[in-house]
């Protein structure tokens, strides 16, 4: 099943793991390779349903320009 990506709506993500039990799968780990969100599929609507998201959390890695500020790393 194609799904979109909670964060950038992208359908470019692939299954990264699976959670198996008596050879069922129980939940599944998906990676978005277009703005590398992961995310389980049993996790709650509010992480992972578009609709219930806070918008401050999606983005468009279209335009990388207008990503938050990202922390620098620390000095070694
Ligand atoms: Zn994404």
């Amino acid at each position: 099943m194609a799904l979109n990506c909670p964060r950038c709506g992208g359908d470019k993500n692939r299954v990264e793991y699976q959670g198996m039990e008596n050879g069922a799968v129980l939940w599944t780990v998906h990676y978005c390779t277009a703005c590398c969100f992961t995310w389980r599929d049993t996790e709650p609507a509010l992480s992972i349903d578009p609709a219930r998201r806070k918008k401050v959390f999606q983005i468009d890695p279209s335009h990388p320009e207008r990503f938050g500020v990202v922390i620098p790393p620390v000095a070694r």
